[in-house]
């Protein structure tokens, strides 16, 4: 079935375009033949005879449309279609402070298993790795997918990622993990090809693919959690920085003559607005038994006490936010993290800060609302990342179609 070598220009160039065809779903997970037209360039007459040869070969199915993206048009929704599920699978690793969760999904994107277990994942890497490799072997047997099958594993990591090392670049962010070079670990332990990733940065991949960012260029993803960190996405790609730290909004100055923070700074947004600083706000008076899924539900309830430290936290972030929105000017601003939960008492604070500290066009410009993808967000990202980077996916099923690719 392999197309090497090749032997004429105009087979090459079919070649070239059934890759582009694949490049597409590989991409966004399910198309129609118009949208693939569109992002190709290439004629519908041209993406339907590639796509009649795709399908052919068992490499790329139709599916029924879904929910998920009938509600984008009206009308009868187009027919989609998706890599075949033999086509390969991905690996996500969502590590987040105090969880562990691992999917393992088809090269559409579809998630077909999952699972989830409560970690305190700072003080020790190698325990969130051994917990990461479990995971990884229950998800792949949940789903029947023999190891042999996953192209690539995706993994987030709750701190900044130095991409020259693929090591934590904070010691103090995630004690557990300093000088751990995460990826050439979880490389050696899953014998897999591992790619690491800030777990901000994921969350607004996820969403900038399928969920509350699909079709915008500009947004800021806030993970609010245990910790705060945006993941920011200028011109349709994660701006990463110089040395791939970039999006520690956490560590801004909220208050100078706030608590010192654990990255060794005064006051930093963290030490104000992340979970645990609401939790010790509340200590006094509502005890320490409380976790930040009982605040907010005390707050949804109508408990002042909680309903004030969730506006104020807000506000905090609303202030960070207004100086990214002067600096960027973002089209949407995307809250996830346990906090999100909170909704409009959250984000109504924030949108009112954003308002008073920014300039008024970049407030305007700047819609600001929670995820859909909820505490799927990172690890959607984590698998959108796996299935981008890797090296040569389909490569098993198409006997070298995709060896030459792009
Ligand atoms: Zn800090």
């Amino acid at each position: 079935m392999g197309l090497s070598p090749r032997t004429g220009s105009l087979e090459s160039l079919r070649e070239h375009n059934l890759l582009r065809v694949i490049d597409v779903l590989l991409a966004q997970g399910t198309a129609s033949r118009a949208e693939i037209a569109r992002q190709t360039g290439l004629s519908r007459t041209t993406v339907s005879s590639l796509v009649t040869e795709l399908i052919a070969r068992g490499l790329v199915t139709e599916r029924e449309p879904s929910d998920e993206r009938d509600a984008a048009g009206a009308g009868r929704p187009p027919v989609l279609l998706a890599l075949d599920r033999s086509a390969g699978a991905a690996i996500g690793i969502d590590v987040g402070h105090s969880h562990l969760r691992v999917a393992v999904a088809d090269l559409s994107h579809a998630i077909l298993a999952q699972a989830e277990r409560a970690l305190d994942v700072d003080q020790s890497a190698g325990d969130g790795f051994a917990a990461a490799v479990e995971l990884v072997d229950e998800v792949l047997a949940a789903a029947g997918i023999p190891r042999d099958r996953v192209v690539n594993v995706g993994m987030g990591v709750p701190g900044p990622i130095r991409h020259v090392t693929g090591s934590v670049g904070s010691s103090s962010i995630l004690p557990g993990w300093v000088d751990v070079r995460v990826g050439e670990e979880m490389e050696r332990r899953l014998g897999l090809p591992v790619v690491v990733e800030n777990d901000a940065n994921l969350g607004a991949l996820g969403e900038a693919r399928f969920g509350a960012g699909r079709g915008v260029q500009e947004i800021v993803y806030l993970k609010v959690s245990t910790g705060i960190g945006a993941g920011i996405v200028i011109g349709g790609r994660i701006h990463h920085g110089a040395g791939g730290t970039a999006g520690e909004i956490g560590h801004l100055l909220a208050n100078e003559d706030g608590h010192v923070c654990r990255c060794g700074n005064r006051g930093c947004l963290e030490t104000v607005a992340a979970a645990p600083s609401l939790l010790e706000q509340l200590s006094r008076t509502h005890g320490t038994d409380l976790d930040i899924e009982d605040v907010i539900g005390l707050a949804r309830g109508g408990d002042p006490g909680c309903r004030r430290v969730i506006a104020d936290a807000g506000q905090h972030i609303g202030r960070a936010v207004a100086m990214l929105c002067n600096l960027l000017n973002p089209a949407r601003i995307i809250v996830g993290g346990d906090l999100s939960a909170a909704g409009d008492l959250l984000l109504d604070p924030l949108r009112g800060a954003l308002r008073r500290y920014a300039i008024p066009t970049a407030a305007e410009d700047a819609v600001v609302t929670t995820g859909l993808l909820g505490e799927q967000a990172e690890v959607r990202g984590a698998i959108a990342l796996a299935i981008g980077e890797a090296d040569r996916p389909l490569v098993q099923a198409t006997g070298g179609l995709a060896a030459g690719g792009s």
